[in-house]
């Protein structure tokens, strides 16, 4: 076997387990819910997660706030964040402490940025895998600048999966074009595809900052299991809190660990994933519900 298909065979190997988690922690979290309808259950429910305080899952970092779209279902479109990039120095240091912890979960660099009009951005990706080999690196793009070309590069860099977004009623010529190039070269499986546009099925509201209304009904909220971490190096509640308001530490100044182990952001971590909504952001959230 040689080394290029035993790395793909991991890939897939950790694409498969992650999915699997997803799908294993979505049907414990609606019994959680269940046991925690009743006085004893949530006595019971609470107090054993109390006693356990699992590792965050994922890591969402935002290199940049700029972005080349405005979709209409995005609070880009019409709330104004300053175009900042995140000092190269914070991201060093975000990635070499959860390289201290040995971390092997989800990285990915965004927040309401899109990461390929970050010219570092090919840099920051080797420094993630060189730091966290065993970490599954996922990339979140709209597809706009993504050529055939940078798609390798991303691969060479360490990146596990690019996941496209559409956001037209049709994908861009750049983006038929690089997946027929993908297709041809037998790389589909380094590729998620999701049509964001006016699909209200997969959109959220932003934690009420948009005007959609997705049909799905929020039984629980496994978002919080997802570090996310702004420009500034915030640590958010999570990836729809746009405007930054909910922080719980900054790594400029603190490790990750933690701030995640902060007893407050915990007990609050808590209460979301058993579909408690103690935060006014939570409760006008809509559209969550997957695993993140
Ligand atoms: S949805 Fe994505 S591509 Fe569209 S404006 Fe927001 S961040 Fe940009
Ligand atoms: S319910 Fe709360 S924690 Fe979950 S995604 Fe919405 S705003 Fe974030």
């Amino acid at each position: 076997m040689t080394a290029g298909s035993m790395k793909s065979k991991y890939s897939s190997t950790k694409m498969f387990m992650q999915r699997l988690s997803d799908r294993m922690k979505a049907v414990s979290n609606v019994f959680r819910k269940m046991a925690l309808s009743t006085p004893v259950g949530a006595n019971l429910s609470l107090g054993r997660m109390e006693r356990k305080n699992p590792l965050f899952e994922a890591v969402e970092i935002e290199t940049t706030t700029i972005c080349n779209r405005k979709c209409s279902y995005c609070p880009n479109a019409n709330l104004a964040r300053p175009a900042k990039n995140m000092d190269e120095a914070l991201f060093r240091s975000i990635i070499d402490s959860l390289g201290e912890i040995g971390f092997s979960g989800r990285v990915s660099p965004h927040f309401y940025g899109e990461p390929l009009v970050d010219k570092r951005i090919l840099k920051f990706l080797a420094y993630t895998r060189e730091r966290l080999p065993k970490a599954l690196i996922k990339l979140f793009t709209n597809g706009d600048l993504l050529t055939y070309e940078l798609f390798l590069k991303l691969l060479d860099a360490g990146v596990d999966v690019v996941r496209i977004a559409q956001h037209d009623p049709r994908p861009p010529k750049t983006v038929v074009e690089t997946l027929r190039r993908i297709k041809e070269n037998g790389l589909m499986r380094h590729v998620e595809y999701v049509k964001y546009y006016n699909n209200e099925k997969d959109l959220t509201n932003r934690g009420g900052l948009v005007d959609v209304k997705p049909s799905k009904r929020k039984i629980f909220c496994d978002y919080v299991s997802c570090a996310t971490v702004d420009y500034e190096g915030n640590v958010l509640l999570c990836c729809q809190d746009y405007l930054s308001k909910h922080r719980f530490g900054n790594l400029k100044k603190e490790r990750l660990v933690d701030v995640w182990n902060n007893a407050r952001y915990k007990a609050l971590r808590d209460k979301i994933k058993c579909g408690m909504w103690p935060l006014e952001i939570c409760r006008v959230c809509a559209g969550v519900r997957k695993a993140s």
